[in-house]
């Protein structure tokens, strides 16, 4: 019988159970879908705290993230890597902003470092994650520290409550059911991925008046996004958005408009209007089950904080 049973196998039930296998607890995973299928397969991504709160619990989670992702950069196959940031604001900017306390190097741009047309921006480093070859390497690294996963869709929590004494909720926007919390509502958000024509920095528009522009280049291919539509549940790319997205990237970097199109995604952000859901509960069978969704545009970023405070959560509940 296994310690934990973590229910989802995104990046957040992916990173749990590693934590619990690699700190000692028998950790499997059940999952409807595996990883590739996911949400955590469309993120960007990059390491940054994006739609998700609440603010200080979001900061703690996001500054413990960092040391990981930033260890996992020096091995190529983990996907990560870290790059220059900038972000570009059409409005002067005389203060750091609100997630400064969680990043090491953010400063102000100077009036040079300003492209025409943006009188105000950020300046940092941030981790940047690969999500297709970063998922199949946390699976790789789960499985060879002793961990199953399991292709099974929950009806109810009931079900792993029978097999393990204790259960940890990384469904995502599945717990707007599974945990019946119409608080967790999707945030669509769609890309278009293109050959990188040479892209080297992270670059972000966000004061465009059509809406946001960001481009995210990986090693071979840059992510030229986004949308953040609340409340829809379509995850069918639209031509005409993706359009739209090209030419607002275009903008900041010209070469992007002639870049070989690979692939259009759209996925959907599970945003929780009463922020990130990190808390425990007894079930009616005598075990324990933890909740940990509604991560937002952040999941990927808070991944690594969130799955230390499980692991303690299940620290001073399970003696071994
Ligand atoms: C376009 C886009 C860009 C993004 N960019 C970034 C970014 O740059 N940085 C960042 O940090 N985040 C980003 N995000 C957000 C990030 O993708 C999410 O916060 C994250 O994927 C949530 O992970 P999760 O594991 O909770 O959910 P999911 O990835 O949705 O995983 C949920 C898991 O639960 C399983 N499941 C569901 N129902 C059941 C059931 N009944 N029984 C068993 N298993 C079940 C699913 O099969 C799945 O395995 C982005 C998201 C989108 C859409």
């Amino acid at each position: 019988m296994p310690d934990v049973l973590v229910i989802g196998g995104g990046v957040i039930g992916l990173t749990t159970a590693v934590k619990l296998r690699e700190s000692g607890l028998a950790a499997d995973i059940w999952t409807a879908e595996r990883a590739d299928r996911t949400t955590s397969a469309v993120a960007g991504a990059t390491w940054y705290p994006y739609r998700a709160s609440p603010v200080e619990r979001v900061l703690d989670w996001t500054r413990r993230s960092r040391a990981y992702f930033d260890a996992m950069a020096a091995d190529p196959r983990t996907g990560v890597t870290i790059r220059e940031s900038l972000q570009f604001w059409r409005e002067p900017l005389t203060e750091l902003p609100w997630w400064a306390g969680a990043v090491p190097d953010v400063r102000l741009c100077t009036g040079s470092e300003l492209p025409p047309g943006f009188a105000g921006g950020y300046r940092f480093t941030q981790p940047v994650v690969t999500m297709p070859v970063y998922l199949r390497y946390l699976t790789e690294r789960f499985e060879r520290a002793g961990g199953s996963i399991t292709t099974k869709a929950i009806a109810s929590f009931s079900e792993p409550a029978a097999v393990a004494p204790a259960v940890v909720n990384c469904t995502g926007l599945a717990s707007r059911t599974l945990a019946d919390d119409p608080e967790v509502v999707p945030v669509r958000g769609q890309w278009v991925r293109v050959a990188n024509p040479g892209v080297e920095r992270v670059i972000a528009d966000f004061g465009h008046p059509e809406g946001e522009a960001y481009l995210i280049p990986h090693r071979d291919s840059c992510i030229l996004g986004g949308t953040g539509e609340e409340g829809e549940w379509d995850t069918t790319p639209d031509p005409e958005t993706a359009a739209k997205l090209v030419a607002r990237c275009a903008e900041l970097d010209p070469r992007v408009a002639r870049a070989t199109v690979l692939e259009h995604r759209a996925g959907l952000r599970p945003v929780r209007s009463a922020g990130v859901r990190l808390t425990a509960e007894s079930t009616v069978e005598g075990g324990l089950l933890v909740h940990d969704y509604g991560h937002g545009g952040a999941g990927v970023t808070l991944s690594w904080g969130c799955a230390e405070e499980v692991e303690s959560i299940l620290r001073a509940r399970i003696s071994r």
